[in-house]
């Protein structure tokens, strides 16, 4: 389907270019920084978190297209949320990204981020997409030191 895989790699431009909630957030009681070596990737998840709901979310960070487009995405997709979906929705994004090509995954529950699936084609990618959501991971337990996909 090449009108698909087209219409994810717009989504995927357009998020690293013009990514969403970027920016050091104003009253965020949590953060993290994690890097992904591999690739010289490196991201900060700032959390407000309140009753184990993610009150509001944003990231900086530098590296690659993959790597900002998917913690723009995530930002978007977990903004509101309980901690309990997000930590369900990295589960159900890692097994996406990490299964076979054509391997079906839950593509309703992921929504948008549902556009990532393409990285599993290229293992090297896997790592800059998840470098998000293990820095948030991290953020969510209050780790404050660094996360990192090694
Ligand atoms: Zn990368």
């Amino acid at each position: 389907m090449p009108e698909l895989s087209e219409l994810y790699q717009e989504v995927i431009v357009d998020h690293s270019t013009n990514p969403r909630h970027f920016g050091k957030l104003e009253g965020a009681n949590r953060m993290a920084e994690g890097s992904n070596p591999l690739c010289g990737d490196q991201i900060t998840v700032f959390l407000k978190l309140e009753d184990n709901i993610i009150k509001d979310i944003s990231f900086i960070g530098l590296g690659c297209a993959i790597s900002k487009a998917s913690a723009s995405l995530m930002t978007s997709a977990l903004k509101t949320k309980t901690r309990v979906v997000a930590e369900t929705l990295f589960h159900k994004f890692h097994i996406m990204i990490t299964s076979e090509p054509g391997a079906v995954f839950d593509s309703d529950s992921l929504g948008k981020l549902a556009v990532l699936a393409g990285v599993r084609k290229f293992p090297v990618r896997v790592k800059c997409a998840s470098l998000g959501w293990h820095t948030l991971k991290a953020a969510l337990e209050g780790k404050n030191g660094a996360a990192t996909t090694e």
